[in-house]
């Protein structure tokens, strides 16, 4: 027998058939140490058992009975009772599924130890589908001495297994501490065969609720080696594409379609836009893909910036993409840009999911022949069947809205031709700079931090919405001065359908309530075109007051509407509201926004609505928004794209990430093998990386 080792494939292990091993290569499985590092999602206590008498529904509890009675009963549907019973009390076992022999098992008399959760039925407390065993030596079995750990599964791969299997890799010793301990927080100088050994097999009296919580110093020793391991296969994955090749657009000269755009705009480029742009013509003259992400928030003017960088790419003589979240937002990028490049004789294509077949099949021709330099759309951008003659560039407007995986999906697109595009990400969504340095650690980074100037305030108000009235007669006052309005449904149910109804209604009140308007309504449920036709008739002014759901949250661009009224307001998150706000205060009139809630507000939302109406700057709401719910939410992980992390918590272990970033600069110094082996370890070779 050879010696197997924790670098041996699983497949090596005893009982670990080729079956099993594809199953757990699912889970990210392959090497034995991989399962070292597969960690329990929660814990079970079975190291006690709790009295029948004593149970409360909801509890996941261990218990042992004596069966007293067991039947098969066919109610609604066929099911196997057995009643147990202790000194204390007794509870119902309710098997849906079950065989004959399963039913013998259950004879009065015999012993039973089961796991499960107490529901209470109809008669009484009972556990459905419990774990369970027969005692054959009566009730002398040894309970746990540890908690069980409850491991992430797949199909086919029980806990049954995974338990064995981690218990069997535990045994084999000679894991590899990759980090050197003078780069450890002092706090956290943990071994690292300790701290795993306290994770698979806690012992009973361990701190439980810091264990529950992801919180204990065994955990956060973890957290900090996998950020160290993350930050490295960031920093390798960016080294990666670096090392690509990119087609080296020439910097804008004089007569350059980009400096005639710039120049041909009714207003000059703030000193934050030229900066911006700056640092986007020198990354895209290189001969290696940019990477480049640029926040800038809500009003900042980032879509003159894309755009001036897609004419770079089209007078370099390669095509640019842009792609945008919403159809709502992309129809208005195509708009502009045609409005914008149709002087400087560009063409642009539109790709959208909802194109008439024939003229998608044109849009596509264009594309794919190079007459169009320029496409904007959705996400339908990335479909197999888009071919570019020559991308060079790729922009990704409101980037939290799309993972990493669209990302670098686009980026796919021009490998045919063995050139990688360049890649410009913009987000309004600020972020604290440790949180950005971790998720988007691909990316360099550029801000927008000033607005173009003459933008006055959005005074913000909080008021009940028994004041209603009120609001209408300021609807009509602003109205009356010639401005235009927004109405903003926000969502009372999850459901898109009840949200729609909810606008249709509220446009049918506000109808009634001011008939001498043109009052028009938007939501998700129309048809692209109607869409379309609606914000088309906002924009030129021909609508006075727009009633829609949150559909016009990202990007929409009316400077002519100056109130903004968002009902419901306190069911919507800081971030939302405030990309919705900065939907007005974009032209020279003051603006305004009234929050209307339904009383009695609750704390949270409470303190919400205050921070909206005390500032207006996008990285204090965002900092607030960190402060009431964390960036577990602001930061979700389908949002922004993040690489999984298996223990680190962005939110929890964020005070981790400076000295996890330090450590990993001394690592690449110091001791490149170590790194290679860190992002072996947590990385699971490399793949989670390389796939997305
Ligand atoms: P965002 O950064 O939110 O995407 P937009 O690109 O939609 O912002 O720009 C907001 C508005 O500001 C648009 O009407 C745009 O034409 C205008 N704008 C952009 N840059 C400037 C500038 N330097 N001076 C004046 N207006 C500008
Ligand atoms: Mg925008």
């Amino acid at each position: 027998m050879t010696a197997l080792s924790l670098q041996s494939p699983v497949a090596a292990m005893k009982g670990v058939g080729e079956r099993l091993a594809e199953r757990l290569a699912r889970l990210g499985i392959e090497r034995v140490e991989d399962l070292l590092f597969h960690l329990p999602l929660r814990y079970q206590d079975r190291s006690r058992l709790t009295p029948l008498g004593g149970l409360r529904p909801q509890q996941e509890v261990q218990v042992q009975g004596r069966v007293l009675h067991a039947e098969v009963v066919v109610r609604r549907r066929r099911a196997l009772l057995v009643r147990i019973g202790d000194d204390s009390g007794q509870l119902t076992l309710r098997f849906f599924h079950f065989g004959g022999t399963q039913r013998q098992q259950f004879a009065p008399g015999h012993c039973v130890r089961a796991f499960g959760e107490v529901r209470a039925g109809a008669a009484g407390l009972e556990m459905v589908h419990p774990e369970y065993r027969i005692l054959a030596a009566a009730e002398s079995e040894p309970l746990e001495r540890t908690l069980t750990p409850v491991y992430p599964t797949t199909e086919g791969v029980g806990q049954a297994t995974l338990r064995r299997l981690i218990g069997l890799a535990r045994a084999y010793g000679g894991l590899h501490e990759w980090l050197p301990d003078d780069l450890l927080p002092v706090a956290l100088r943990y071994g690292l065969s300790e701290a795993l050994s306290l994770i698979h097999a806690p012992p009973v009296d361990v701190d439980t609720a810091a264990l529950m919580a992801g919180r204990h110093p065994a955990q956060r020793r973890l957290a900090f080696e996998e950020l160290v391991a993350h930050q490295l296969g960031m920093a390798r994955l960016r080294a990666q594409a670096r090392a690509e090749a990119a087609p080296a657009l020439p910097r804008p000269e004089r007569d350059a379609l980009s400096t005639r755009f710039v120049a041909n705009l009714p207003f000059a480029l703030t000193a934050a836009q030229r900066r911006v742009l700056e640092e986007i013509a020198h990354d895209l003259g290189r001969p290696h893909p940019m990477l480049r992400l640029v926040q800038g928030d809500v009003g900042s003017g980032k879509t003159v910036v894309a755009i001036a960088a897609c004419l770079q790419a089209v007078d370099g003589d390669c095509q640019a993409a842009l792609m945008a979240p919403t159809e709502l937002l992309a129809e208005q990028h195509f708009r502009n840009a045609e409005r914008w490049l149709a002087p400087l004789g560009v063409r642009v294509a539109w790709l959208s999911g909802r194109l008439r077949e024939s003229r998608r099949n044109e849009m596509l021709a264009e594309l794919a022949d190079g007459r169009a330099a320029l496409a904007v759309g959705t996400h339908a951008l990335f479909q197999a069947a888009v071919r570019f003659a020559r991308l060079g560039l790729v922009v990704i407007d409101e980037q939290h809205r799309f993972g990493v995986h669209q990302r670098l999906a686009l980026r796919e697109k021009a490998t045919a031709a063995g050139l990688h595009p360049h890649q410009l990400v913009m987000t309004a969504t600020p972020i604290p700079r440790t949180l950005a340095m971790t998720a988007y650690a691909d990316l360099d980074y550029s801000v927008i931090d000033e607005l173009p100037p003459g933008r006055k305030p959005v005074v913000t108000v909080a008021i009940p919405d028994t004041r209603r009235p009120e609001v209408v007669e300021r609807i009509r006052a602003a109205v009356g001065r010639g401005q235009q309005v927004y109405w903003v449904c926000a969502l009372i149910e999850e459901s898109e359908v009840l949200q729609c109804e909810t606008a249709e209604a509220t446009h049918a009140l506000l109808s009634e309530a001011l008939p001498e308007m043109a009052i028009g309504l938007v939501h998700g449920r129309l048809k692209a075109t109607e869409k379309e036709a609606m914000m088309h008739a906002f924009k030129d002014g021909r609508i006075d007051l727009l009633v829609a759901t949150t559909v016009i949250e990202v990007g929409v661009d009316v400077p002519n509407a100056s109130l903004m009224i968002v009902e419901n307001a306190e069911r919507l998150g800081l971030a939302q509201l405030h990309q919705l706000r900065g939907r007005v205060g974009r032209g020279s009139e003051a603006s305004s926004c009234v929050l209307l809630y339904h009383p009695p507000l609750g704390e949270t939302a409470r303190r919400r609505l205050q921070v909206m109406r005390e500032t207006q700057d996008g990285f204090e709401v965002a900092r607030h928004d960190l402060e009431i719910r964390g960036p577990g939410e602001l930061l979700g992980t389908r949002q922004t794209g993040l690489a999984r992390l298996r223990v680190a918590d962005m939110v929890q272990d964020g005070d981790l990430i400076p000295a996890a970033l330090e450590a990993a600069h001394r690592l690449v110094a110091q001791a490149p093998t170590e790194t290679d082996a860190l992002i072996r370890r947590w990385v699971a070779g490399g793949v989670r990386y390389a796939q997305v």
